[in-house]
């Protein structure tokens, strides 16, 4: 049988999606609303920037995810359109202005997250901190998430992002260790590992994501998973990998949604107290229901 793979090789386009993955993306009233308060303070959203299929739901949830310190990345992961090469330099009342946007749009609950900024001292964490303690000052009622790179695994950097409180502090492993070289290659799976034990020593809720078919077993799906809950991790994203462009890795496999449904119940089975696992599920994807959890 033909995978999706050869045929996408073959062709040289991507893989075709299955039914569950053709979705239009809803752009309801309130993606206007979101649109203009977002673009007047001059932010990206990883809703937008991703064309999430999810953003209509969240946004009307009062949840939305900014990606903070410039859209440039100094890494070049296989799987992500993000842009790699120089960053711009640091906007230091990008915090302030991620606030504005939160308290404008009312949100309940916010996500954090940004590029790779190596070529930081501190890999920006600074900046994150910064923000978490603004939104804190401009909006009581929103709890704050942050999905941070992996600071190349600094202590000072973790330091300075968990003394802000995060209500929940997220970094995706994306994909299990045998397809780093491939998939993450300026990552590490260890370190990974170990900047999410960090955060979970520093008595903070952790969380962690990655994608599937881009070739992992289960046998690897389950032993990261059970990676995770060794590093204390309490919440966990599963999703399907989906190509960005032609020049990005091919997807190997699209994993039906009862196959989603059961590595759920697998993984909280495992002791996860929240798991969102689903072909459209992104890291920030219901975000704000892991807290109830
Ligand atoms: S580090 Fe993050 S933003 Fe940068 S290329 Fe990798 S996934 Fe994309």
């Amino acid at each position: 049988m033909e995978d999706s793979r050869e045929r996408a090789e073959a062709t040289g386009r991507r893989a075709r999606k299955p039914s569950w993955l053709k979705v239009k993306v809803p752009l309801g009233g309130g993606f206007s609303r979101v649109r203009k308060i977002v673009d007047g303070q001059h932010l990206h959203t990883v809703c937008e920037d991703a064309r999430c299929p999810n953003m209509d739901e969240c946004w009307n949830r009062g949840t939305a995810t900014f990606m903070i310190l410039g859209d440039v990345c100094t890494r070049n992961c296989r799987f992500c359109a993000v842009q790699a090469g120089k960053p711009s330099p640091l906007d230091m009342d990008e915090p302030q202005r991620v606030a504005q946007a939160v308290r404008e749009l009312g949100l309940r609950h916010v996500v954090i997250t940004s590029v790779t900024r190596d070529d930081l001292a501190d890999g920006g964490a600074g900046v994150f901190a910064e923000t978490i303690r603004r939104v804190r000052e401009y909006v009581t009622h929103c709890t704050v998430e942050i999905l941070v790179p992996d600071f190349q695994g600094s202590p000072a950097s973790l330091r300075l992002v968990c003394e802000a409180k995060p209500n929940l502090f997220g970094h995706n492993v994306e994909t299990v260790p045998r397809l780093y070289p491939r998939v993450r290659p300026q990552a590490d799976y260890r370190r990974s590992l170990s900047v999410l034990r960090y955060a979970a020593e520093e008595g903070l809720w952790v969380k962690s994501g990655f994608m599937v078919g881009l070739g992992e077993t289960e046998e690897e799906i389950l032993a990261l998973l059970e990676d995770l809950r060794e590093a204390e991790v309490e919440v966990v994203t599963i999703g399907q990998y989906l190509q960005p462009t032609k020049d990005h890795l091919p997807v190997q496999r699209f994993m039906h949604p009862e196959e989603f449904d059961a590595w759920k119940s697998k993984a909280l089975g495992l002791g996860f107290r929240s798991v969102e696992a689903g072909p459209l599920v992104r890291s920030s994807y219901r975000a704000d229901s892991a807290l109830c959890a």
